[in-house]
C-alpha cells in the first residue's frame, strides 16, 4: 500500500496536545468535517509542529494505539474500519473512530491563553 494510503482519516494526530495528552482541540487547519489537512501541501509552513510521519520517526511520534501507521508498525492488522478493508473513506467516521463531531477548532477558541491554563483542557477520549 502506498504511504500515504495508510492514513485512516481519523484527524487524531491533529488535536492539539497538552502534556504529550491530546485534547479536544483541533489545529487550525484540520477540516471538522472530512477530518483531512485543509491545506496539506503547504501543512509545515502554515503550523511548525506539524509533523510529517515517516518510516524512520513511527516509533517515536505520540500517535494513538488505533493510528493505521502505528498498527503497521507493531504489525497488527488494520481496523475493520479502515478505507482498505471496508473500500469507503467513510467508515472511519460511521465507526465513530475519527474525531469527527467530538472536537472544536483551534480557530474557534477566542484566548488561546486561557486554554493553554491546564484547567481549561480536556483531554480527548
Ligand atoms: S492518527 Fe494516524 S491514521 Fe489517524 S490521521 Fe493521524 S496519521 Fe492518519
Ligand atoms: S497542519 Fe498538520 S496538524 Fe494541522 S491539520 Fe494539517 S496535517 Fe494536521
Amino acid at each position: 500500500m502506498d504511504w500515504e494510503a495508510i492514513c485512516d482519516g481519523c484527524g487524531k494526530c491533529c488535536l492539539l496536545k497538552y502534556k504529550d495528552a491530546a485534547t479536544t482541540v483541533a489545529c487550525r487547519w484540520l477540516d471538522l468535517d472530512t477530518c483531512q489537512c485543509s491545506d496539506y501541501a503547504n501543512r509545515k509552513t502554515n503550523y511548525s509542529a506539524c509533523e510529517q510521519l515517516t518510516r524512520a520517526n513511527i516509533a517515536t511520534e505520540p500517535l494513538p494505539a488505533s493510528c493505521a501507521y502505528r498498527r503497521v508498525a507493531e504489525g497488527r492488522p488494520l481496523a475493520w474500519w479502515h478505507h482498505a478493508i471496508s473500500g469507503s473513506r467513510d467508515t472511519v467516521h460511521k465507526a465513530g473512530a475519527s474525531v469527527k463531531g467530538k472536537v472544536v477548532s483551534e480557530a474557534s477558541i477566542k484566548d488561546m491563553q486561557k486554554f493553554w491554563n491546564a484547567g481549561f483542557v480536556q483531554a480527548f477520549k
